[in-house]
């Protein structure tokens, strides 16, 4: 009994790649020998690492992701970081970041690095940026503040008080916040 093997076609094999890495772009490979965890990479997309740890949920909530999603999106949280102890990432693919989405993840994380991955190559990387005054963004928890007055054309003003923990004060009544996630 003969048996006779022969190679798939070249084009058959990059489609069988192909469907793999798509199948696994949500995936986290695990890596028992090194004992660490891997995010195989995305396509196109971007990758926010570097988030404060606990802070990855907040950040899915700025970009309008909710439990529904159909988006392909990986988290990981809570792993560990040289830089920052423990950190949180998160993958979105088919998505580049706003300006305005990049600025309000500054404020819950701002040490957050954001890269967009543009045919499986990093094309750009960011650093964001905690600015000293934030303009328009945070809403005031102070009910009665004048930026919150619907007739008052004030845009709200909020100055960074400190940033670790991270602190916002508002410019019109002092009110200090802390877990500015909500007010947003
Ligand atoms: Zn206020």
């Amino acid at each position: 009994m003969s048996y006779h093997w022969r190679a798939p076609s070249t084009g058959s094999t990059n489609r069988a790649e192909e469907h793999l890495n798509t199948a696994c772009t949500s995936i986290y490979l695990i890596s028992s020998m090194k004992k660490e965890l891997k995010i195989v990479p995305i396509k196109n997309g971007t990758v926010i690492d570097h988030i404060a740890a606990g802070q990855a949920l907040n950040v899915l909530k700025i970009l309008g992701i909710h439990a529904t999603t159909d988006a392909a999106l990986s988290v990981v949280m809570n792993v560990r970081s040289k830089q920052m102890g423990r950190k949180d990432i998160v993958k979105v693919e088919d998505r580049e970041l706003k300006p305005e989405e990049v600025d309000k993840i500054a404020l819950i994380a701002p040490r957050a690095t954001i890269n967009i991955i543009r045919d499986s190559e990093v094309v750009a990387k960011h650093q964001v940026f905690l600015p000293t005054i934030i303009e328009g963004i945070i809403r005031c928890a102070n009910p009665n503040c004048i930026s919150n007055a619907e007739r008052e054309p004030v845009i709200s003003r909020f100055s960074t008080a400190g940033e670790n923990p991270l602190r916002f004060r508002c410019y019109y009544c002092e009110r200090m916040i802390e877990d500015i996630s909500g007010y947003l």
